[in-house]
């Protein structure tokens, strides 16, 4: 096994999982080789002009610029604000203004004192980790985030590839993504940044041969540049528009998809809950991340009746015993623009408590939907709950697991419990490729009866009861012997995988 510097790498331990799971059905070695490393891990660089930049100044610093004379701007707007308290200085916010200038220094009233810094061409890191295709293209997000690495994203194109198997959609697993804080950046560098990357990647993606979605920091919105790029120029570019999923509806998105993968979380609880004749109206829910996934999931849970009881997020944490108004919320985080990183701090209907406390409310299940390996051994032993549901991908490590294991606080693994958002970005890509329109409902009863027959064969596996019913079948799956869940997922995703392996041959 690989290590740096004797260390485990986060790939390393993302991998343990899959060893095991190989171990156990004896995993044709030559399978086991093809799945153990990516087939191909794409590095590159994209380079884009950077606007010019009104960056505040220290409280001291300023003192020395006090007699500055404000600025006038008639089209202040033009200043675009970054969550690091900078602004986009866009030009047409210098026509008709009247402006003093001292060193660099502006003064602009109501806004502060700023120093201009100037713009100009900047590099970023990109990346793109094919992982495996033997099932079909490689299909995975793109993260846009400052800490992103080779060896993250090896682990969650993996991920990838095991998910894919697991939903039985015909893909492979693909991550990739950009090293940057978007916050930081204007929307115009974001767009362009998008479509630089797919410039560079363009001819190792397409509609059967890499389909990117969106991950952390990424959106529909993104997802329509690269479409853009990748299609721009092409003769018959409507028939190609399969080649990024997770787009707005109206340019080829799927009814469903925005929510899809909170979607398929709370289907995944609603199992467990029925499994357990537990009811969910009025079951207390923590959730991490209240991007994507997270406030999905929330808004879902909340009108099936359960309370949301805390919500914590990379800039803080909000807690209502009785349950926050998750719509009140969600206009906080997503519609309010002076909400500038997207964040349920400062959200007046609930408590700001500490991360620290956040992991200790006492709930029935917790839904991590931000980013990996929070949940540590540490933060296991704190838990109050009776279930992690993981939105997330990866966010449980090996210590955190074991601690889980041993307290007997059930885990609805990543690679089922988030696998909502890939099976409809199947549906999209079919809807695609058939220039079809499907309903809501129709997507919605879709996923269901999906994940269900899938989360059933997976326990199954776990409690090595095979069995056929009218909605599945786990006879041959089975190991002989009861396994972690987190195990049975990888034997369902390795038994489907060796299939085509042993069955299509290799090519020599
Ligand atoms: P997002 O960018 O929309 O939201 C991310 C959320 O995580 C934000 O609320 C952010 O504040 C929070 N966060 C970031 N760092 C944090 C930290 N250190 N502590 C607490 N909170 C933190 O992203 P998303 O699309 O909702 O993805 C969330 C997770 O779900 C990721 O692990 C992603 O890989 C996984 N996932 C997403 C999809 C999808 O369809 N978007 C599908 C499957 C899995």
């Amino acid at each position: 096994m690989t290590t740096r510097n004797g260390k485990r790498t986060i790939y390393d331990e993302a991998m343990q999982t899959f060893h095991r799971a190989a171990d156990l059905i004896g995993l044709d070695p030559r399978v086991r080789l093809e799945l153990e490393e990516p087939d191909f891990e794409h590095i590159f660089y994209v380079t884009i002009e950077i606007h010019d930049r009104l960056v505040p100044l220290g409280a001291e610093e300023a003192q020395a610029f006090r007699d500055v004379h404000p600025s006038s701007m008639k089209a202040a707007d033009a200043l675009e604000p970054l969550a690091n308290g900078s602004f986009v200085l866009h030009r047409r916010a210098l026509l008709e203004s009247d402006l003093e200038l001292r060193r660099g220094v502006i003064h602009i009233p109501q806004r502060g004192v700023f120093r201009v810094e100037k713009g100009g061409p900047r590099r970023f890191k990109a990346y793109r980790i094919q992982h495996n295709q033997v099932r079909g293209p490689y299909k995975g997000g793109i993260r846009f985030h400052k800490d992103v690495s080779l060896d993250l994203f090896k682990a969650l194109a993996a991920d990838m590839t095991w998910k894919t198997a697991i939903a039985e959609v015909p893909f492979g697993g693909a991550k990739g993504g950009i090293k940057i804080d978007p916050f930081n950046y204007s929307r115009e560098e974001i767009e362009h940044l998008s479509l630089r990357y797919v410039y560079k990647f363009k001819r190792f993606m397409g509609p059967f041969l890499d389909i990117p979605a969106p991950d952390v920091g990424t959106n529909p919105e993104i997802m329509a540049y690269m479409m853009r790029q990748f299609t721009d120029g092409e003769r018959e570019h409507h028939k190609l528009r399969g080649v990024v999923t997770g787009k707005d509806v109206r340019i080829g998105g799927s009814e469903g998809r925005l929510h899809a993968t909170g979607q398929g979380v709370v289907c995944c609880i609603e199992e467990w809950a029925r499994e357990r004749e537990r009811p969910l109206e009025g079951a207390r829910i923590l959730v991490q991340g209240f991007g994507n996934v997270g406030a999905s999931a929330a808004e879902i849970l909340h009108a099936m009746g359960a309370r949301i009881v805390a919500v914590n997020d990379a800039h803080g944490t909000v807690h209502r015993d009785e349950g926050l108004d998750v719509p009140a919320l969600v206009h906080h985080v997503h519609q309010d623009p002076t909400n500038l990183r997207r964040t349920v701090a400062g959200f007046p209907g609930g408590a700001a408590i500490s991360k620290d406390d956040f992991w200790r409310v006492d709930a029935d299940i917790l839904v991590p939907a931000a980013l990996g390996e929070e949940i540590t051994g540490d933060v296991a032993e704190r838990l109050r709950v009776r279930l992690v549901a993981e939105g997330a991908n990866g966010p449980t490590t090996r210590d955190g697991d074991r601690v889980l294991q041993t307290r007997r606080i059930d885990v609805i693994p990543d690679v089922i419990c988030n696998a909502g958002g890939v099976t409809v970005s199947y549906y999209e890509w079919l809807q695609n490729q058939r220039l079809e329109r499907w309903t809501e409902a129709d997507v919605n009863a879709r996923l269901a009866a999906a994940l269900r027959k899938n989360y059933a064969i997976v326990r199954d596996i776990a409690r090595d009861r095979p069995q056929r019913t009218a909605h599945h079948d786990s006879r041959g799956l089975c190991v002989g012997r009861p396994v972690d869940v987190r195990t049975a997922a990888l034997v369902l995703a390795l038994r489907r995988i060796e299939a085509h392996y042993l069955l299509e041959g290799f090519s020599q």
